[in-house]
């Protein structure tokens, strides 16, 4: 069974305006689909630290902890990783506008609060995301997969004859016309 959302009660905390807190919880962090493949957290609950700034009406919010994405190479599908270290700011007021009101150009942070409760799993989540590379490989010059028979070519040359695209023959005889 996988585990449960972590969430933290914002109203629980009642500090004085200005007062900072300091939190240590366990964060399950749920798998990321990226580039239409599926990534898992490895493990997929982490040691995070929260901290919270009071300003009198929501949290100036910070989230860290450092996490390992696993999954197939975008390449050649063999096992690839990352290591990350996450740190993610964001505000959360306490008192929300109801849905209806909400505009397009309103932050995306109203979204991981209801009724004082962050969703700080779906809030961490979101924040690595956006902190991904444009692609996840095995190694960085992984040569991936030979597109006629889907040899690994970082294990061998498979031999196949590659046809010359006669198009491209075309282009390197042409010359522009003085
Ligand atoms: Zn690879
Ligand atoms: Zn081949």
């Amino acid at each position: 069974m996988p585990p449960e959302a972590t969430t933290f009660d914002l109203v629980s905390v009642n500090p004085g305006p200005g007062e900072k807190k300091s939190y240590e919880l366990d964060l399950y962090l749920p798998p990321l689909e990226f580039a239409g493949r599926e990534y898992a957290f490895v493990p997929d609950v982490v040691a995070a630290r929260l901290d919270l700034v009071f300003t009198g009406e929501g949290y100036h919010a910070t989230i860290s902890f450092i996490c390992r994405l696993e999954g197939a190479c975008w390449r050649c599908l063999e096992p690839a990783d990352l290591d990350l270290e996450v740190r993610a700011e964001d505000y959360f007021e306490l008192e929300l506008p109801p849905l209806a009101e909400l505009g397009e150009d309103d932050e995306p942070s109203l979204y991981y609060t209801r009724d004082g409760i962050l969703e700080l799993s779906a809030w961490a989540h979101d924040a690595v995301a956006g902190m991904l590379p444009p692609k996840i490989l095995c190694f960085e010059g992984c040569k991936g997969l030979c597109d006629l028979c889907g040899a690994n070519l970082n294990e061998a040359q498979c031999g196949c004859e590659r046809p010359s695209d006669s198009r491209w023959d075309k282009l390197k005889e042409w010359k522009p016309e003085a």
